[in-house]
């Protein structure tokens, strides 16, 4: 196993201070390896997923060779030839774990943005206390973004957060965590091959979701209760001005009706499971509130806004595979992690086998049938 830096570097160097899991604790699981501590339904903070992450390497004796960059992977006849900041190595096999998120994505319109104001992505961002005073344009709503727009407006600056589509959930419903309702319908198991439109469920935003000690929703309404400001998704930066699309309000429509559409699946999961009685009685939320005048354009260049904070997703970044297995727009093709290049395997990966392949507790299952794949292949 080659990582360029640390056991968990992902965790260590490219996330914020203030970042908890959204995942509960009780959903933090590796083969054999569970959470054993007196929170089941608490959040990690980033030190306590390093460790927990750290915990397993030593209890698995996972053989990695840290510090060992990758810097090529390439076929040789039978084999793959791999280079190495630390050397070569040739290998029958090789699995492509370097994840989903080695950088920020950021719109070519960021270009556009004055050269004034400063630009960060949540790589860069630590915490409010490195930007400088004045207002934040937040660009994008999932879960990255929904957290810093909340840190920041909380900081005293003025926040206004570019919306697009977004999977709007809360944090609890009838008394349980929404990922626990999502775990316990079978959701998270719903394996690639059974998903309606796969594309676009390898594309889904991240849920609007915070993980805090009070168990918090953190949607737009909870938002524009902190005094931050919705405005629609940033289509142009033109002349120094930022302008934004129309439709704010259905927008809004979409996310609280697949909300609600969730929510109903949910209370026919507790009827049809007999479970019915265990819980508070069914709820639902009130509407996304539609901000009364909504702005379509920002004047970047006039000093109200004095940073612009990219929480527009992240990439995986596959410039050391020089194996043409990755499509036009620089995804891995691959079909539930095989790609079509004999002896080369991905893991975590948005939906590779199954909705939950992106979290830390999704990677057994994945694992064990990769796995089985490769040995299929090797023998
Ligand atoms: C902001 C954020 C919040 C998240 N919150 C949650 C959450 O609450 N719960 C949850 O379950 N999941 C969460 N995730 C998803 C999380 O990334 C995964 O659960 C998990 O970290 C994926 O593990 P991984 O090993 O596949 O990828 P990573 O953690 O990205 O690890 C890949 C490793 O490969 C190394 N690497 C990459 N390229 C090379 C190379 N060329 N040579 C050598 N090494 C290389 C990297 O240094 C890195 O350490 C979150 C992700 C992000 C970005």
């Amino acid at each position: 196993m080659l990582e360029r830096g640390e056991v968990a570097n992902s965790w260590r160097r490219e996330r914020w201070e203030s970042l908890r899991l959204l995942t509960p604790n009780w959903q933090s699981r590796l083969p054999g390896l569970r959470y054993d501590g007196p929170d089941p339904d608490g959040y990690m903070s980033m030190p306590e997923v390093t460790e927990f992450i750290d915990r397993f390497a030593k209890a698995a004796g996972a053989p990695v060779r840290t510090g060992v960059n990758v810097t090529s992977v390439r076929t040789a006849g039978d084999q793959f030839q791999v280079t190495t900041s630390d050397g070569e190595i040739s290998s029958r096999s090789v699995v492509i774990a370097s994840g989903a998120c080695n950088r920020p994505a950021v719109p070519p319109l960021s270009a556009a943005v004055p050269s004034s104001l400063l630009q960060l992505t949540p790589f860069d961002y630590r915490g409010p206390g490195q930007l400088p005073d004045g207002g934040v344009l937040v660009v994008g709503a999932s879960a990255t973004g929904v957290q810093l727009a909340a840190e920041i407006s909380r900081s005293g600056r003025p926040v206004t957060l570019s919306v697009g589509e977004h999977v709007r959930l809360p944090r609890l419903y009838r008394g349980q965590d929404v990922l626990w309702w999502m775990d316990a319908a079978g959701i998270w198991d719903q394996r690639y091959d059974e998903v309606d439109d796969l594309d676009r469920a390898r594309r889904l935003p991240s849920p609007q979701l915070v993980g805090t000690p009070e168990r918090s929703t953190l949607d737009l309404n909870a938002l524009t209760g902190l005094g931050v400001e919705l405005v629609g998704r940033l289509a142009a930066v033109r002349d120094g001005r930022a302008l934004f699309s129309g439709g704010l309000r259905n927008v809004f429509s979409l996310a609280d009706l697949k909300l609600n559409r969730l929510l109903d699946s949910f209370d026919e999961w507790a009827l049809t499971s007999g479970r019915d009685g265990d819980f508070a009685a069914p709820e639902r939320f009130e509407p996304t509130r539609v901000p009364a005048a909504g702005r379509l354009s920002l004047d970047l260049a006039d000093g109200e806004i004095r940073t612009v904070l990219w929480a527009t997703g992240f990439r995986p970044d596959y410039g050391w595979l020089d194996i043409p297995v990755t499509d036009q727009k620089g995804r891995l093709r691959h079909e539930g992690g095989v790609t079509d290049c004999p002896g080369l395997y991905a893991l975590g990966l948005p939906v590779l086998l199954r909705r939950k392949s992106t979290f830390l507790y999704g990677i057994e299952d994945d694992a064990r049938e990769v796995i089985a794949h490769l040995a299929g292949y090797l023998s």
